[in-house]
This record gives structure tokens, sequence and C-alpha cells, in this order.
């Protein structure tokens, strides 16, 4: 059913899957079609993509090799860390008004203090997945018996705050990005698709919101389509959001509505090379590839994703850094865990309402801790032989194998959500 609705899009704003999920089987007949009502002016969603986890488990090119396989001007929206009804009802109302359909990734414990918003974010037709119990930094360092029940207890919270627990998406975003083979070997076995992004905004940052608004246009430019990876407990991200909204429109951006293949809703039929955010034929020409050193990510477990994906400053520089061949980018999958600073600030909790009130002085300290990294590797690369670097590069294998080992050695107790057992 959902195979028709690949892609309708017209010049008018079309709305799909209106009644959720469900709503979807309808996508593609003119019946399903509708304006925003009482919002002309409304961006919309233009298409609904169906995705299987199984086909394409790891997704987003900050840290991954392929992506959503967007056209060139699409753009998926993704909201960490809620529900915290200050903030999320208002993004709610923002995305109601422009009849835009996002990704909420779900923290158990704010989905156990404020199962109201869960239901609220699913009766609106947005995708919920989750995005662990307690959102904790260390995922990258976890025994499995650790990061099981923060994983479980995140989907199990969320589930339970449903009226129909099969709503629940096969997503899962690691709080922080703190990537780690065990992990993503876990949440693979059980069908659950690992989603990173292609951008962020930075909205967890001491940014003002017109930062928040330049950074992920200014990224979303570099990049032509992509994940945008926002959170809705910031009051700097409402106060971005319809700007942001704004600027896509004018831009020409259309707004993409994911959704997980199940067993009466086929993937929308792709093909591999789309899930690549530029394909093999396309890559040699483009210049604004991040392209980092790949000796960077072999002296350092740590990946510099603010600073990789903050072109506003690599205009200038970007050519004179090695570009990545094919056959380094083939060499792995995925690339090691973004640095530490990455999210220094910890993010939805108690921490993040107090983190607001933050002295300069501390907001400095936390500005300084984020260069440190860019420090330690200029040094590093100093001290080596480009030759050297190469044959580093060559030889580099992704994070945290130790976690993968730990992972095969411990039996996964089946989980007890019943939309996740037997997903196809
Ligand atoms: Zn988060």
């Amino acid at each position: 059913m959902i195979g028709s609705s690949v892609v309708v899009r017209t010049r008018s704003w079309i709305v799909l899957c209106l009644g959720g999920f469900l709503g979807c089987s309808a996508v593609g007949s003119p019946a399903a079609l509708a304006d925003c009502p009482g919002h002309p002016d409304a961006l919309g969603t233009s298409r609904t993509l169906v995705v299987d986890p199984h086909e394409h488990p790891r997704i987003g090119t900050m840290q991954y090799r392929e992506t959503l396989p967007l056209k060139d001007h699409e753009i998926v929206l993704t909201f960490d860390d809620g529900p915290l009804p200050k903030y999320s009802n208002q993004v709610l109302k923002i995305l109601d008004d422009e009849c835009i359909k996002a990704t909420f990734f779900i923290i158990g414990s704010q989905a156990k203090a404020n199962p109201e918003g869960v239901r609220k974010l699913v009766a609106a037709g947005h995708t919920v997945g989750t995005h662990s119990m307690n959102h904790p930094l260390t995922f990258d360092r976890m025994p499995v018996e650790k990061f099981e029940p923060e994983i479980n207890g995140g989907i199990e919270w969320t589930s339970a705050a449903m009226t129909d627990p099969s709503q629940l998406a096969p997503f899962f975003r690691i709080p922080g990005l703190m990537r780690a083979e065990g992990v993503e070997n876990y949440l693979i076995s059980r069908g659950i698709q690992v989603w990173s992004a292609d951008f962020p905004a930075d909205d967890w940052r001491h940014v003002s919101s017109d930062r928040v608004y330049q950074l992920a246009i200014q990224r979303l430019e570099a990049k032509g389509k992509g994940i945008l990876l926002l959170h809705d407990i910031q009051a700097r991200t409402v106060a971005a959001l319809p700007k942001i909204i704004r600027d896509l429109k004018a831009r020409g951006y259309r707004i993409v509505h994911v959704v997980p293949a199940t067993a009466d809703r086929p993937a929308t039929p792709t093909n591999p090379v789309e899930w690549l955010l530029h394909r093999p034929t396309e890559t040699v020409p483009i210049a604004r590839w991040p392209a980092v050193p790949t000796f960077v990510f072999t002296q350092t477990r740590t990946l510099p994703a603010p600073s990789l994906a903050d072109l506003n400053a690599q205009t200038e520089h970007q050519s004179l850094l090695p570009r990545r061949t094919k056959g380094q980018m083939d060499l792995a999958s995925t690339l090691p865990v973004p640095g530490r600073a990455l999210f220094a600030i910890p993010e939805g909790s108690v921490e993040v309402l107090l983190s607001t009130t933050l002295s300069r002085r501390a907001a400095t300290r936390l500005a300084m801790a984020a260069e440190t990294p860019h420090t330690v590797r200029g040094k590093i690369a100093k001290g080596r032989t480009a030759k050297s670097q190469a044959r580093h590069a060559a030889h580099a294998s992704p994070a945290a194998p130790k976690h993968a080992a730990q992972v095969k050695s411990a039996t996964p107790r089946p989980t007890r959500v019943a939309s996740l057992k037997k997903r196809a």
C-alpha cells in the first residue's frame, strides 16, 4: 500500500499521512492529498519514505557510510531528548502549523514522566523512535549488561506511554552519538535501525537561536539534503524552528517523513546507491564533502563532528585538505565515535535545564574543552610523515572492538516489547 506512496509531489503543499502511519495506507490516491488546513503557506510534507531496518541498519553520514535515500533538496527533521512539555509542545505546534511530519527520539525517563507527550506525537502522525532510558553519554564504553537495559528501558517506557505500542518505530539514536560496534550489533540483531544524522545545528550548545538557524541552513546547503538533528527540549530550538522552516520553503526544500516497514507496509523501493549521500559518480567533483584527513581518525577515537560539520569555517581551507579516495571510504562503513566535546553538555535531563543557567565562565570552560581535540590532533599530525599517516589510515578500523566481543559472549535478553519482537 505504501509502495504507492513513494513520491507524490505537486506544487501545492501536500500533506500525506494526516492520520499517522495507519492513514498512510491511502497515500497516493487523490483523496489523501490535502493542503495544510488553515495554513496556505505551510511547507507541508512532500512524501513518506518507508525504510526496512534490516536492509539498511545504520544511517547518517556523520558516522556511517549510508544515509536515507533522499533526493536533492529533501530533508528529514529529527528531534531528540523529549518529550519535555514546555518545549516539546511548542515544537509540536510549529510542526502542526506547517503540516510537517518529523521523527522523535524519546528518552525513556522523559516518557515515564510525561507519557501524554508521547501520545501527542503519535496522534499528530510523527514517527517515534527511542534514545535510551537515561541518556548516558557512555555508550561507547559500556558493556552489554549496561547498555542493554538502557536501550530496553527506553523502548519499554516509550511504548508503555503509547495507546498502541505497535506505533513505536524500531529506530534508535545513540545518546551523544557515542557509537560502539557492540551497541550497533545488538540493535541490528533486534531489527532496530541505528540513526546518526547528516548534520546537527548545535542546538544543545550555548548558542543563540539565530546561530542554530544559521547552522541548520548552512550545513543543509553544504550537503544539499539529509537528516537534521535537533532537540525538542531547548528554548533556542523552539525559537529557531519557524525561521528554519520558512527558509526551507524559500530555498525549495521538501520535507520527507520516514516510517518503518511492516508486514503490510513494504519498504519504498530504492537502489543501494541511493543510500549514499553522494553517489560514486558524483563524489569526485564535489568540493563540499567534508574532506577530513582519514589519519586523524586513526590517532584518536574521537571524531571532530562539530568542526567537521561546521562548514562555515571550511570554505577557505577545504581545498588544502587531502580528499579521501574511494578506496579509503570503502575501508569501513562506519567512523569512530564523535569527540566527547560533541555533546559536552549533557542533554535530556535536569542537567540540560540547569545548564541553561551556567555562568559565562562555565560556558568558556566548555568551549575550551571543545577545542582540545583539535590541538591534540594538530600535534599528532605534525609528528607524522605523510607516508606513515597513510599507512596508518589504511589499517584503520572502527572503534570499540572490545564491545563487540562482549556482545558476542553475552546472550541478549529477549525484549518484552511486543512491537519489536518479530518485526519483518
Ligand atoms: Zn540526546
